[in-house]
């Protein structure tokens, strides 16, 4: 029997999909990689994923596992050859359980982020990860991906939030460890293999996450900063005063607001351009008052302290959604800009001011009018860092011709304060060379023996990350 059909019998043949457009799994979403897949398979159970998997494994055919085709690392389309299966979780949509006492939910690999928010937050509870794509993006594809956004600086990323993990590995067995125990010393963690390894390791099928209460009241803020200086003080008052309350705290620099004005020109803009933007959450345990009130103390003080120079802070919920619009839009406002080169990288908050200016400045040295589009999660030392071309300049052509050069610009100022060249998006098709020539050789190495020992056929994402 050819796999095609073996393929069929195992998750009926509407799910099998080899004809007609395909596009929505074979392009990426930034539209830079389009592959050509041998089939589309959708299987709607833990128990179907690893028989898809065992089929393939027998076949020798290789595996793309997919959710919500939001990567921005070319990771989780098949490539061209027309001969790996993409494998799509989507329909392993169903919520579990959640366990209230327990501050715990299990969900399926398939569910968008958003749903999952809003069945906690029914209950009085917080899942706190949210990220831009949080409409989209699946669970299984935010712990591939060990997924960050914008409240790490208070919750951690995926992997701090992730308990317990369902996987079908590459032999197609199911690894069930559903736990939701916050202690468990027996042995290697292999849950944290698992997070982060973008489907070169296993079929991610079902997962247990964190919850925490919901706040009695969140408030948002945005406020002005001539520096990038002024903003760092800004988030160490933040904290001292907030304390565990800072639940937000992003940077945008003035040309990445400029892009949202240009495409979105309906998002009201409540302060006026400023070299860099901070937009603040405060979530509060007492209520809506005491929450802007504190707030708007924090930010008179820093106001009298030079820190800010303008400060504004949303007066309702539709306020605070406008807000974080403005932040949310900036991806979309560049992707209708057109092709840039993108840095997810990451520093030591410390060192940001001193990066940014010295970085800017060599790239503008070597390509004049080069425009920056600089904005992320300051809190905890993650910027997105892209480079478009200057004003009228052809934007495809320069990523073509330049992205090699500005990338070594910008990734060796990163490694020369310490930092990361892939802070949260990992490392897919895109940023591959770049590990293989900045990952220490002891740790390739180490990291090649856990691919052999649990993938041998190199049967899931073969070609990315290592
Ligand atoms: C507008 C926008 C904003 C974003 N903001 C952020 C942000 O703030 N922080 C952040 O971290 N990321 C961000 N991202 C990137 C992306 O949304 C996240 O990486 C997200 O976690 C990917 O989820 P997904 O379901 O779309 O995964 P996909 O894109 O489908 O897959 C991503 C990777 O995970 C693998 N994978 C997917 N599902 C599974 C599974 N079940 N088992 C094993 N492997 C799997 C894929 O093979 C691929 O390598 C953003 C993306 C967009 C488009």
């Amino acid at each position: 029997m050819t796999l095609i059909a073996e393929l069929r019998a195992l998750v009926g043949a509407p799910q099998v999909l080899t004809e007609g457009d395909l596009t929505a799994w074979e392009l990426d979403w930034r539209r830079r990689w389009r592959g050509k897949a041998l089939a589309v398979v959708r299987p709607g159970s833990t128990a179907e994923v690893a028989a898809v998997v065992r089929a393939c494994a027998a076949h020798g055919t290789a595996i793309v596992p997919q959710g919500g085709n939001t990567g921005l690392v070319g990771g989780g389309v098949p490539d061209a050859s027309g001969r790996q299966v993409l494998l799509s979780l989507q329909r392993l949509n169903r919520l579990r359980a959640i366990d209230a006492a327990n501050l715990t939910l299990t969900a399926e690999a398939g569910c968008v982020l958003q749903a999952l928010q809003e069945a906690a937050r029914q209950q009085g509870l917080l899942l706190p990860l949210s990220l831009a794509a949080e409409g989209s993006c699946t669970l299984g594809g935010n712990l591939a991906t060990n997924a960050g956004g914008t409240q790490v600086l208070r919750w951690g990323n995926a992997r701090e939030l992730c308990l317990g993990l369902e996987v079908v590995t590459a032999s197609g067995e199911v690894w069930q460890s559903l736990t939701g125990l916050r202690k468990d010393n027996t042995g290697y963690d292999l849950r944290d293999l698992f997070v982060g390894s973008e489907g070169t390791l296993g079929i991610i099928t079902a997962a247990t996450m964190k919850l925490a209460p919901l706040p009695a009241a969140t408030a948002t803020a945005l406020a002005a900063c001539e520096t990038l200086d002024g903003a760092l003080a800004l988030l160490a008052r933040a904290r001292r005063r907030l304390g565990a309350g800072l639940t937000g705290f992003e940077v945008m620099n003035r040309f990445s607001l400029e892009l949202v004005a240009r495409h979105f020109p309906a998002l009201p803009r409540p302060l006026a351009p400023a070299p860099w933007t901070v937009l603040l959450e405060h979530s509060d345990t007492e209520g809506e008052e005491q929450a802007r009130a504190r707030f708007e103390a924090l930010l008179g003080e820093a106001l009298e302290a030079g820190e800010i120079a303008d400060a504004a802070v949303a007066e309702s919920l539709a306020q605070s959604k406008a807000l974080w619009q403005l932040r949310e839009s900036i991806p979309l406002a560049q992707a209708e800009e057109g092709q840039n080169i993108k840095h997810d990288i990451s520093l030591p908050v410390s060192a940001i001011p001193e990066f940014v200016a010295a970085t800017d400045a060599a790239l503008d040295r070597r390509w004049p009018g080069v425009r920056l589009v600089d904005f992320g999660h300051l809190g905890d030392g993650n910027l997105h860092y892209n480079v478009q071309a200057p004003a009228g300049a052809d934007g495809a052509a320069f990523l073509a011709e330049q992205e090699h050069a500005v990338n070594e610009i910008v990734y060796d100022a990163v490694a020369a304060r310490g930092g990361s060249f892939s802070a949260e998006h990992g490392v897919g098709a895109l940023k591959r060379e770049e590990l293989a020539l900045r990952k220490s050789p002891v740790a390739l190495a180490m990291m090649r023996a856990i691919k052999a020992a649990l993938d041998p056929q190199g049967l899931f994402n073969p070609g990315r990350m290592l």
